[in-house]
């Protein structure tokens, strides 16, 4: 089934007129003709199919054939805290993260991360890129739901945000490659039986968090848990971390 991301105004019309630059992906790489149908969603969990009722070459009309389904959020949302790494791998990460059902995406600049945002305007380019390739990736993967992708924060800023949470709740596990850390298996032990709301899953950056960030980040809160004897990739490490937690709750 063609599938095609739209915003839920527009998602609900009883007939929906795309310009031909909105019209561009579904006529030019769906190749949608007229009565051919497509599935709409809006990221939020509603979806609707509709049909082309006219494919012109400035445009499209679409009508709703059904009404729309609501779809249930995940039973817990995952949240990612991943250092940005250099482009390609950063965009694979936003990609395969979607795929596993990633709720939000949490870019982080760590003192040790590559990547600098040299301005607002980077940070915003960057941004933008990653949502784009979370929209195709929640549109190939089928789902209702398009994590957020939050504007690259902080280490501090991003402490903040687990501080912020109810540890007694809310877990968030950090990958560590520290003596202290304990294995994910043993970590989740505790937390099995919660079924927590959320879970957070953080991944340090290619050249590993700073001594100093790893404490920080226990004092907020983060449970730290070792992945093994091998030191993996950064985001081979941000995707262990999402399969293992989606495989608890997801
Ligand atoms: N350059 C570092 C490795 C960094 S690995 C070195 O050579 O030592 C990148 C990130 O992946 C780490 O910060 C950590 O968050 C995570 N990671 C990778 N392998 C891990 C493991 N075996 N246990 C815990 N965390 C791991």
């Amino acid at each position: 089934m063609h599938r095609h991301h739209i915003e839920t105004e527009k998602l609900l019309l009883p007939m929906l007129t795309l310009a031909k630059e909105e019209a561009r992906h579904l006529q030019t790489v769906l190749r949608l003709r007229m009565n051919d149908e497509v599935e709409l969603f809006d990221g939020r969990g509603v979806t609707v199919l509709a049909r082309v009722v006219s494919a012109e070459r400035n445009g499209m009309t679409l009508s709703p054939v059904a009404a729309p389904v609501r779809h249930a959020p995940h039973t817990c949302k995952l949240v990612l805290f991943v250092c940005v790494s250099k482009a390609k791998r950063m965009d694979w990460t936003v990609e395969k993260a979607v795929e596993l059902g990633a709720s939000q995406i949490v870019p982080v600049i760590s003192a040790r991360t590559i990547v600098r945002l040299d301005d607002e305007d980077d940070a915003e380019g960057k941004t933008e890129r990653w949502t784009r390739i979370a929209v195709e990736a929640a549109r190939q993967s089928g789902t209702a739901w398009l994590p957020e992708v939050f504007a690259p924060v902080t280490f501090a800023e991003a402490c903040a945000q687990i501080r912020a949470q109810d540890r007694a709740t809310t877990p968030t596990f950090v990958a560590a490659l520290s003596p202290d850390a304990i294995p994910m298996k043993q970590a989740l032990t505790k937390w099995r039986s919660q079924n927590p709301a959320t879970a957070g899953w953080f991944v340090g950056p290619e050249g590993d968090f700073t001594p100093e960030e790893l404490q920080q980040v226990i004092a907020a809160g983060a449970i730290p848990v070792s992945l093994g004897r091998q030191i993996l990739r950064a985001e081979t490490a941000a995707i262990w971390g999402l399969c293992v937690l989606g495989a608890e709750w997801g």
